[in-house]
């Protein structure tokens, strides 16, 4: 076990669901001796304020991030590199900067683009959500027994990797379980598992909202559980998951162009009549629910009131 806090003083940048979910586990858990919170809205820095969820508030990016310890980004994908460029030149050596965002490889390259030397880039993301934005969405369990993706640089450097283990302890503090991955990796199995299902949802609620006139209100009366879900899904924030797909663009068009195919493959099933056919690959999908459930990585608390979702 590391003693505690894992780091003197935490900078978090962005203090929306996921930076003020971070903050709160750091209060709980003590990671952290001091938290500095950076956002570029006046309203959510108010916010952050009033629910007492840091020791400085700040609009300064470069006056929240001297002197941290760990800094981490919690914006929108897109709103990373631009607020580590102007964070890079207050960087302490020593330094470790990561981020939560979903998207791991296009934010690598930006985080590095920026870092001055001394400073250890380590990319994170943490595979917990939920559709809601803002700091008051946020709540300090959302980590507990999710895993946390970190994709470090492949190097034998020993401070690099000291700092990569205490980034771990960090995030297990949250109680979090650690994995370490190849980002281009990551953001491939992030586009199966997260970014395509969004895509979906997205495209169907559209679809049926097209259809409105057509059904006559009929789509939101008769709403049954499939359709639900998916508003749910759809739900979630529109810049978070504009910025997802650009900047995951490659992974997501290669995983939809093989989703496309297996659909048309579908759609013959159907109109052929082939009943094993879709027989056989519901009885398979349902083998994968049961192992999603078995793995734990389905809302253990049945009264949370929140579906903790993977993004
Ligand atoms: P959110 O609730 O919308 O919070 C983002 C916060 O960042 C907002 O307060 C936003 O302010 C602020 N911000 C935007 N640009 C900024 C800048 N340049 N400097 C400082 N603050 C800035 O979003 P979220 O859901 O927490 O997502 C944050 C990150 O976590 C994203 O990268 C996302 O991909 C990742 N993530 C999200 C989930 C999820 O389920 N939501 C799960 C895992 C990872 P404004 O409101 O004024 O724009």
């Amino acid at each position: 076990m590391t003693p505690l806090p894992v780091y003197e003083r935490l900078t978090i940048v962005g203090c929306g669901l996921i930076g003020s979910s971070l903050a709160r586990a750091v209060r709980q858990s003590g990671a952290a001796g001091h938290i500095t919170v950076a956002d570029a809205s006046s309203a959510v820095r108010e916010r952050v304020q009033a629910l007492g969820l840091a020791d400085t508030v700040t609009g300064d990016l470069g006056q929240a991030v001297s002197g941290a310890d760990l800094v981490v980004f919690a914006t929108p994908v897109l709103a990373i590199a631009d607020a580590m460029a102007q964070a890079a030149p207050h960087l302490k050596a020593g330094a470790t900067v990561s981020d939560v965002g979903s998207v791991k490889g296009s934010v690598a390259e930006a985080l590095k683009a920026s870092a001055p030397d001394g400073v250890f880039v380590i990319p994170g993301h943490p595979i917990a959500g939920t559709e809601q934005s803002g700091p008051d969405a946020g709540f300090a369990e959302l980590f507990d027994n999710r895993w946390v993706i970190l994709t470090p640089q492949i190097t034998d450097d020993a401070p690099y990797a000291e700092a990569v283990a205490r980034l771990a302890s960090f995030w297990r503090a949250m109680g979090a379980q650690v994995e370490l991955m190849d980002e281009k990796h990551h953001d491939l199995v992030l586009a199966v598992t997260s970014h395509l299902p969004h895509l979906i949802a997205y495209n169907i609620v559209g679809t049926a909202a097209d259809l409105e006139e057509v059904t006559r209100a009929e789509v939101m009366k008769y709403s049954a559980g499939g359709f639900r879900d998916f508003t749910r899904i759809a739900a979630s924030d529109p810049t978070m998951w504009r910025d997802i797909f650009v900047a995951n663009r490659e992974a997501v068009l290669e995983i939809l162009g093989r989703f496309t195919e297996d659909l048309q493959a579908l759609s013959r099933a159907i109109r052929w009549g082939e009943g094993e056919k879709l027989h056989e690959l519901f009885s398979r999908t349902r083998e994968i629910r049961r192992g999603v459930i078995a793995a734990g990585q389905e809302s253990p608390e049945p009264n949370f009131g929140r579906d903790r979702g993977k993004h």
